[in-house]
């Protein structure tokens, strides 16, 4: 029946239609919500170089905590191999 001409990667709802069931769905919020959608867009999912890099610092303190976690475990525990560090 042919690709939607939205996604490519679907197929058309119909012979006649240029969409997929998905794609439709979000042309239909689309119409419903206005322009909220694109504002929606771009403050959930695109995210700049700046949120990125908050992110990035966010998950190597994750990191960080889990492995000072790992070393007072040890620490009050003592080595042995079953406490071994991954
Ligand atoms: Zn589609």
């Amino acid at each position: 029946m042919g690709l939607c001409y939205f996604c490519e990667k679907n197929d058309r709802e119909c012979y006649t239609g240029y969409y997929c069931n998905e794609c439709k769905k979000l042309q239909r919020i689309l119409k419903l919500y206005g322009d909220d959608v694109y504002k929606t867009n771009d403050t959930v999912f695109i995210r700049n170089s700046k949120q990125q890099q908050y992110k990035i610092d966010t998950m190597n303190i994750k990191a960080h905590i889990k492995v000072d976690e790992l070393d007072e475990k040890q620490d009050k525990d003592g080595y042995n191999l079953r406490n071994k560090r991954p």
